[in-house]
């Protein structure tokens, strides 16, 4: 099984190096050449295992050069970080909904499934590759994905790590759980301005050719974490087979009948594992593209036009607080037929102009399987408050965006197939708008406040987050956008 760029088809790459290059050379991302089918046998034969069992025999399907033992041993050693049996547990709500917790893992965020085995893959890769140099990750966060890169590889031989976080940007929870981030090959630093600061500062690094080269000399190349790298999508289809295969254990469902997923959505990673997860075959009706008030992506599944040219904002469920989604450039090249000219046109016109839109056919195409809403702060919280009230059961507030927008559906159309909501973050990381929405407002202090919602709902917070209260503070350096490279050069001296 090889891979090509959703921007040049020529390109055919083993899996390994796949996975050790990240992005293409031309700006692409890397999709496989074809998608692996699975059928009910399969299911059913998955059904029988346990999550790592299942991971390894998902992932064997798309790493032709890795064997199966090898992955079994990555996928076993990645989900025993998770306080749960399963590193994806359903949790039924109704009888047609349940909710997949994607959050029991060290950093309290659907990030881990993928961050915590992405190290083992990748080592791998650059071994298999015969790279010689050691890889630094350079991320930088909005909040989620820089806590659980920094977990998935510290102490992670030959490998080092350095975040940077906007430094008003985050919350007081995810701030601290990355300043006080143990391991010796890790460091964190504060930029001064927002997320996109970060971003652009982190861009920059990458694309200096005499800082890459001068760090070359001393045995290091530069590597990324976030979702653009298929190492990191991979992980997240497994869990839309597992979701199905619980069902099925539940007698909820017989095999082959349909189910819907409904995501919160920002840089359309975890979706489009749902996408591919339905192209191999499972059985999936819908995915709904659930959005906060950066409706870019509800407009695009609603007209055809993708559109960034529109305010920010910046709001309670921060992880899907982007105007740019990349991923949505693997969907867009699968429904096109595999066009990596009309892709790459696509890609060109949202550069100069913010702004494309796509043909009819790929529009009729999205149709059939794709349902959009959105959801604003209010009734964000206010979803909170009302499945507490209903249910006793506790969401964070990117899960309550995915939980309102599943009732919209539900309203719109006739639909008596059971829904799995992703739920990808614990409440505990978002205590503030939480209590909010049980209309007991907190004292505004991160800290205290997961205190506050333990005792307001008999709910205990997640061990890692909890032990945030002794937590000792190991970086509070923070720095210009302009001194970034200084930080990274100083960093692997
Ligand atoms: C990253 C994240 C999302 C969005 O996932 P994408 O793959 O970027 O679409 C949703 N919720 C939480 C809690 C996240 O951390």
């Amino acid at each position: 099984m090889n891979y090509r760029s959703t921007r040049d088809t020529s390109l055919s790459l083993t899996a390994a190096e796949t996975i050790a290059r990240g992005l293409s050379r031309e700006g692409g991302l890397f999709v496989p050449e074809s998608v692996p089918q699975i059928d009910a046998n399969f299911l059913t034969q998955l059904s029988a295992m346990n999550y790592a069992e299942r991971s390894a025999a998902v992932m064997k399907l798309y790493l032709s050069d890795f064997t199966a033992d090898e992955l079994l041993e990555y996928t076993k050693a990645a989900y025993a970080n998770f306080s749960t049996e399963s590193a994806a547990p359903l949790h039924r709500l109704d009888e047609k909904t349940s909710f997949m917790e994607l959050w029991h893992g060290p950093t309290c965020a659907f990030k881990d499934i993928a961050l915590q085995i992405l190290p083992y893959l990748l080592t791998a890769s650059l071994r298999k590759t015969n790279e010689s140099k050691k890889v630094c990750i350079l991320v930088a966060t909005s909040g989620d994905t820089g806590k659980a890169a920094l977990e998935g590889f510290r102490d992670v031989e030959d490998t080092a790590i350095l975040v940077f976080y906007p430094r008003d940007g985050v919350s007081d929870v995810q701030k601290l759980q990355m300043q006080s981030q143990q391991g010796n090959n890790v460091s964190v630093c504060g930029v001064e301005g927002n997320f996109d600061d970060a971003q652009t500062g982190v861009k920059q690094i990458f694309s200096d050719p005499v800082f890459a080269s001068e760090l070359a000399a001393r045995g290091w190349f530069l590597s990324s974490a976030n979702s653009i790298n298929w190492g990191r999508l991979l992980p997240q289809i497994v869990y839309y087979i597992s979701a199905y295969c619980d069902l099925l254990n539940e007698g909820k469902i017989h095999n082959g009948e349909e189910i819907s997923f409904c995501v919160p959505t920002g840089n359309f990673g975890d979706i489009l594992a749902g996408f591919y997860a339905k192209q191999m075959g499972l059985p999936v009706k819908r995915l709904i593209c659930a959005s906060n008030s950066n409706d870019v992506l509800t407009e695009f599944f609603h007209t055809g036009t993708y559109n960034r040219n529109r305010p920010f904002f910046t709001t309670v469920s921060p992880s899907m607080d982007i105007l740019i989604s990349s991923n949505l450039e693997r969907l867009l090249f699968e429904v096109s037929g595999k066009d990596a000219g009309y892709i790459t046109s696509l890609m060109t016109a949202l550069k100069n102009d913010g702004c494309y839109s796509v043909t009819p056919e790929v529009k009729e195409k999205l149709d059939k399987l794709f349902r959009a809403g959105c959801c604003d702060e209010n009734n964000t919280k206010a979803q909170i408050g009302s499945v507490w009230a209903d249910h006793q059961y506790l969401m964070d507030t990117h899960t309550a965006v995915a939980h309102n927008v599943l009732e919209q559906y539900r309203r719109e159309e006739v639909s008596q197939e059971q829904v799995v909501v992703v739920s990808t973050a614990s409440p505990f990381k978002f205590c503030g708008a939480v209590l909010e929405g049980l209309s007991h407002p907190g004292t505004g202090d991160g800290l205290s406040e997961i205190a506050e919602l333990e005792a307001l709902t008999g709910v205990s917070a997640p061990a890692p987050l909890a032990a945030l209260r002794n937590a000792k503070v190991r970086f509070s350096e923070s720095v210009e956008k302009e001194q970034m490279e200084t930080v990274v050069s100083d960093f692997l001296r």
